[in-house]
């Protein structure tokens, strides 16, 4: 099997996977009983949480468990609208956010929300002249994601930040594809929520964390018993919690080194199908872009029949978001990005990791190569026959 889909989730490091297995056996206790053996369980949480506030620079304090990248989401968002809706009702979002965000939006517009999607240019980056535009007297959270899932374009998340800051307006980013993939500090970008998840550096599903400013108000994500200082009650996911953080202080001391692989990889791809692939669209913006991602748009291809023929080939690649699979519409990052319905339906996307080959890419370049001939062929002909 040739895995190509690291964006829709990553396979666990066998670190990671040592680390928690203690977590599942000996060291079972419950981190709120008071006995020895399970209060070591809590210390062990407050330690992931510092190793964690340290890859972004943030204080302990400010890192909050969660279930993953969508629960973070919503809580930040949702968060806002609940504490600061005496300052104003109006959130500024991009057409082009994980669904997490989409989603809770139209809930927060049937509350009286006033929601301003901001465009994207051809290359998946913000207008910031609309940006910029869009903020009001009345504006109380810019919510733009650091990273694209489908297209892995990077936003300039640090000038947005000191375009939020300078206009008293708070500040969201969801960091799910970015976290441990770029250089991330809270700080530097004025980021004063982010949101990331264990599945996408290597960690395990079900775990993710919020940041949170200090000082920013902030009300629980869900009510019950004291866990994570009362914000997000119920007992905690204790091997979720140990494999996030050790993902993340794996993944991010290697970072700088992996991205520098990845990129290499990355764009010897992009060269060898660009070159070797006629009437194909990069989607996305040729540099800043995640170092693991390649979406491309093939003309005259059904997107759906490539995939299955890649998996007949045990290649395991994706249309777009794996969120919204099965979904016949277009990817809205790719309408967003202004793509035609009849090309955004021939999209690939191919996202690699530090582990992906020379080897697995020419296999799958010369595959993809050989299938977009033969869906090709067969449209043509289709089209003869319908004539
Ligand atoms: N945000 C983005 C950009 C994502 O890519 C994803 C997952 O694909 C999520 C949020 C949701 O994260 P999780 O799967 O941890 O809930």
């Amino acid at each position: 099997m040739i895995y190509m889909d690291n964006a829709a989730t990553t396979a666990v490091r066998s670190e990671v996977l040592e680390a928690m297995t203690p977590y599942f056996g000996e060291k079972f206790g419950n981190p709120s009983s008071l006995y020895g053996s399970a209060t070591e369980n809590k210390k062990a949480i407050n330690e992931a949480r510092r190793v964690i506030a340290d890859t972004i620079q943030a204080k302990e304090g400010e890192i909050f468990f969660t279930s993953g990248g969508t629960e973070a989401d919503n809580w930040a968002l949702r968060n806002v609208a609940e504490n600061y809706a005496d300052k104003g009702k109006h959130i500024i979002t991009t057409k082009i956010e994980h669904h997490a965000v989409l989603h809770t939006c139209e809930y927060l517009s049937k509350k009286g929300f006033e929601i301003t999607y901001v465009n994207v240019d051809e290359y998946g980056m913000i207008k910031m002249s609309e940006l910029i535009k869009a903020i009001r007297s009345d504006t109380i959270l810019i919510s733009v994601m650091f990273a694209n899932n489908e297209i892995g374009t990077i936003q300039p998340i640090g000038e947005i930040g000191r375009i939020a800051k300078k206009a008293g307006v708070l500040f969201h980013t969801d960091a799910v594809q970015a976290y441990c993939h770029v250089p991330i500090d809270v700080n530097e970008m004025n980021i004063d929520f982010l949101s990331a998840s264990g599945h996408k550096i290597r960690g395990p599903k079900g775990v993710g964390f919020l940041y949170v400013r200090e000082g920013i108000k902030l009300s629980p994500m869900i009510f019950g018993g004291a866990q994570e200082r009362k914000m997000r009650a119920g007992t905690e996911n204790v091997p979720g919690i140990i494999g996030l953080a050790k993902a993340a202080q794996l993944e991010s001391a290697e970072l700088l080194q992996r991205i520098a692989k990845e990129r290499r990889a990355r764009d010897y791809l992009i060269e060898r199908v660009m070159c070797e692939i006629p009437f194909t669209r990069l989607n996305g913006h040729r540099v800043n872009r995640l170092p693991g991602n390649v979406n491309f748009s093939f003309q005259f291809v059904d997107g759906e029949s490539l995939l299955v023929m890649l998996d007949m080939e045990g290649i395991c690649a994706s249309s777009g978001s794996a969120c919204t699979s099965g979904q016949k519409a277009p990817s809205h990052v790719l309408k967003a990005a202004g793509l035609p319905d009849e090309i955004a339906y021939g999209t690939l996307r191919l996202t690699l990791s530090e582990d992906t080959t020379r080897e697995e890419i020419d296999k799958t370049v010369n595959v993809v190569k050989k299938i977009v001939t033969e869906l090709r062929n067969k449209s043509e002909k289709q089209k003869m026959l319908d004539e």
